[in-house]
């Protein structure tokens, strides 16, 4: 079994071995920007800012080889400083490191709770590349491009192990949080809503006993949004996110299309671009034609119905 984490990063300096001990893939460490608004964003009990300690965390984990994911929290209070972090991860040594990666990620409802105040990723990478950074290094670093860019290059590249999904994320799929209090949810943006909890650890017995609310998130998936079965971005989207859609209409079983569609054009776009230019083709259709086929061999009970419309 392989582990993954995510953490805020304090005291990652009093776990160190046991991330090189255990079969580690990454750990995904959240910033809240440059040190000004990590530490007047997230100040400890006692006082004072936490950025500096992270930072020399981080680094203590890409010394020791551990993959570190950097996710910097990205808001209309934040935006304008958040690319200073490029220079200063620079100067630190991690971006010369294999181990280390770093991505912005727009945060929604900052400042009114549950109302949506965030940003676009479009903003992001708009404000990226006034700061310096190439279209495509912006795209490379502001989260859904990520995503959404090696999607599409994953399907270039090995069309062969094409495998759609019908649901957007893990919180669909058996993801679980537990709170300090042992009861579980499955999305982070639900942690601490009563309302939402899917279940509690069961100590005595040593299991996890679920309610009915876990129902809910098992039975999100696009083949019960009528909305996303017309819609030709269902394979790349899959329904979007469940926190979006009850941010937005109160029903996690609704659709949420959020900026998928922009994001996937502009990505497609991008990749699409590179890897023609590499391969110096003027016809986009016939590099692409036996991908196509392929694809559309995974589902040949489907050919004429409105999924091989879509493929
Ligand atoms: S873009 Fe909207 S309609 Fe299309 S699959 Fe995504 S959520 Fe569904």
């Amino acid at each position: 079994m392989t582990l993954s984490a995510v953490t805020n990063g304090y005291c990652l300096d009093s776990f160190l071995d046991l991330l090189t001990e255990y079969p580690f893939e990454s750990i995904q460490i959240t910033l809240d920007g440059v040190k000004e608004d990590n530490d007047r964003r997230r100040v400890y009990t006692g006082g004072g800012g936490s950025f500096e300690k992270i930072l020399e965390n981080i680094c203590l984990a890409v010394a020791r080889g551990v993959s570190v994911s950097v996710r910097i929290n990205t808001g209309p209070s934040n935006l304008e400083r958040v690319h200073l972090l490029k220079k200063l991860f620079e100067d630190r040594g991690l971006t010369e490191a294999p181990e280390f990666s770093y991505y912005f990620a727009p945060t929604q409802g900052e400042d009114h709770c549950s109302s949506n105040t965030g940003l676009k990723s479009r903003e992001i990478v708009d404000n990226l590349m006034r700061n310096g950074f190439e279209e495509k290094e912006a795209m490379e670093h502001t989260s859904h491009y990520v995503s959404c860019m090696s999607a599409i290059r994953h399907l270039i590249e090995s069309p062969e192990r094409f495998r759609p999904s019908d649901s957007h994320c893990g919180a669909e799929k058996m993801m679980y949080l537990i709170d300090p209090e042992g009861w579980i949810y499955t999305c982070w943006d639900f942690v601490a809503m009563e309302d939402q909890r899917v279940g509690r650890v069961d100590l005595e017995k040593e299991k996890f006993a679920f309610n009915f609310s876990l129902l809910r998130w098992n039975n999100r998936n696009v083949l019960n949004m009528p909305k996303c079965m017309k819609c030709p971005y269902v394979f790349a989207c899959r329904g979007g996110c469940a926190a979006g859609s009850y941010r937005e209409t109160g029903n996690i079983a609704d659709p949420y299309c959020g900026e998928f569609r922009e994001i996937f054009r502009d990505a497609a776009v991008m990749v699409c671009r590179e890897e023609f230019a590499g391969r110096g083709e003027r016809e986009l259709t016939k590099s692409l034609k036996d991908r196509l086929r392929s694809i559309r061999s995974l589902f040949p009970s489907s050919r004429g119905t409105d999924e091989a419309r879509v493929i």
